[in-house]
This record gives structure tokens, C-alpha cells and sequence, in this order.
């Protein structure tokens, strides 16, 4: 579970690191480089904590599910509310906050982030 995702169902296997992530923001957050993209995502389940494939080019309603205990991992994201602009001392957590605000307001964090086939 991530702070940007409260009800995240999947670790995502992001492409360029090869390191674990709940979210898009959370490797943004970690990483000094940009997250690559891909049509093969790779996933672990929260709930059965086995690991599968999906080829986001060809992605059906029956996808949304895990293969290993049926688990509905497509969920809308349940984003805090309250994060931003709490403390406001240092410019630079200001800047920072600014522009998480700013990316909230057109963009919710989504597993899809990591998907190459949409948007
Ligand atoms: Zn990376
Ligand atoms: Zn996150
Ligand atoms: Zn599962």
C-alpha cells in the first residue's frame, strides 16, 4: 500500500528499474529517471502475493482479475485528500506540493500510468 494509492490491489514491476511499485508517482517520487513505459506489465497481488503478466495491447475485461485468486485488482484509485499544502516553511517542499496539486487536478494515480497502450 502506497500514499498515493490507498486501495492499491498490485505491485507493479516498473520496466526500467526493475524495482516494485504501487504506483506511477511512487517511482516519480523514488527515482531519479523517468519511468518507461511497456506493453508486457508485469504485476504481484496484494492478496495472493503471486506474480503474473498482462499484455496491455490486448486487454479484456477479464484481465481486470488475477489469474491466481480472482482478485479485481482495476480499481479507481482512492487518492488522500489532505496531503498538499499543510507545511510551508521550506520553497522547495512548496514547489514540489504545487506541482503534485497541479498533477492531481487532470491526473489520478492508476496502474495504467505504467501502460503504454493508453493515454
Ligand atoms: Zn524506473
Ligand atoms: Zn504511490
Ligand atoms: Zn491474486
Amino acid at each position: 500500500m502506497c500514499k498515493h494509492v490507498l486501495n492499491a490491489q498490485v505491485s507493479i514491476r516498473a520496466p526500467c528499474c526493475k524495482q516494485w511499485f504501487d504506483c506511477a508517482e511512487c517511482h516519480e517520487e523514488t527515482q531519479d529517471h523517468r519511468l518507461k513505459r511497456t506493453m508486457e506489465m508485469v504485476f504481484i497481488c496484494k492478496k495472493c502475493k503471486k506474480a503474473f503478466r498482462k499484455d496491455m495491447s490486448n486487454y479484456e475485461e477479464s484481465d481486470e482479475y488475477c489469474p491466481h485468486c480472482d482478485n479485481h485488482y482495476v480499481i479507481e484509485a482512492k487518492t488522500p485528500q489532505a496531503v498538499v499544502g499543510v507545511e510551508g516553511d521550506d520553497a522547495r517542499i512548496d514547489s514540489r506540493m504545487l506541482k503534485d496539486e497541479r498533477m492531481r487536478v487532470d491526473h489520478r494515480p492508476s496502474l495504467f500510468d505504467f501502460s503504454d497502450s493508453l493515454g
